[in-house]
């Protein structure tokens, strides 16, 4: 029995390749399908479902000109992840459980409709959750705190990131043995470009600085990144189940994200 070939498809990033100088033309690139040894290796490995997710898109993602694939966008490399399981599994919904933060309750989301989920490209005119346009995705993003009345600028996270921001929130779960997550401080923290035209030196300093502010600041830094990023809507708004109350949730990347359930597949 000889190689079978892998299957490739191509698609195109959400980003169009705007912030990558030209080295992806329109965004287009190739992906290929898991190979079953693959996803065997990757489970066997026990690593938690974030880090399985970038070795997937690592491998499965051919990009031209010898563009690193951890240097893609997070959106992009989540739009790659998304086409992956859509093509991989073109019948399959998703399932995931998310808890209630209002009452005891775990709720479980059978059959989601993943290609349900909106997807932002660049050069789409209006955002149609506002039915405004959408403002020209560049870096920096500039922001005004409302509150202490800095000026941030602002930019958006690569794969690199990735890896950084979670290892620094396990650290952080270490040392201080607490369960919350730290995450969007240590995402932002790397994305502050600079405070009053001042770049930051100081990644841990950066951080102490984020802590203090007051909330309306640190939305202002999310919404500003989200008012203009390309790429896949992950927010749900869902109802508890059992007391009603809503929740706005990202979406939760488990397991069945690769391996949907025996029934669906
Ligand atoms: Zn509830």
């Amino acid at each position: 029995m000889g190689t079978q070939p892998v299957p490739t498809l191509e698609i195109t990033l959400p980003s169009r390749g705007r912030l990558y100088e030209g080295k992806i033309p329109d965004g287009k690139v190739t992906i290929r399908k898991m190979k079953t040894g693959e996803l065997i290796a990757l489970e066997s490995e026990a690593s938690a479902d974030q880090d399985r997710a970038a070795v997937i898109i690592d491998n499965c993602t051919i990009l031209p000109n010898k563009f690193p694939q951890r240097d893609l966008l997070m959106s992009d490399r989540f739009a790659i992840l998304l086409a992956l399981r859509r093509w991989t599994f073109p019948t399959a919904g998703y399932n995931f459980n998310w808890k209630c933060q209002h009452c005891p309750h775990i709720n479980m989301v059978k059959n989601f409709d993943l290609g349900k989920l909106d997807c932002h490209m660049e050069g789409d005119a209006v955002n149609p959750a506002t039915n405004e346009p959408w403002p020209t995705f560049v870096e920096p993003v500039v922001c005004m705190l409302p509150e202490c009345g800095k000026k941030v600028e602002l930019r958006f996270l690569r794969g690199t990131d990735e890896k950084v921001v979670a290892q620094a929130a396990k650290r952080m779960k270490n040392v201080t043995g607490k369960v919350e997550d730290t995450s969007l401080m240590h995402r932002l923290a790397r994305q502050i470009v600079s405070i009053d035209d001042v770049k930051p030196t100081d990644i841990v300093q950066t951080e102490h600085w984020i802590v203090d502010l007051d909330m309306p600041d640190t939305y202002a830094m999310v919404d500003a990144l989200d008012a203009v990023e390309t790429g896949v809507n992950l927010k749900l708004n869902l109802d508890c189940q059992a007391c009603q109350m809503p929740r706005v949730l990202g979406l939760p990347i488990t397991a069945d994200f690769f391996r949907p359930a025996a029934s669906k597949r």
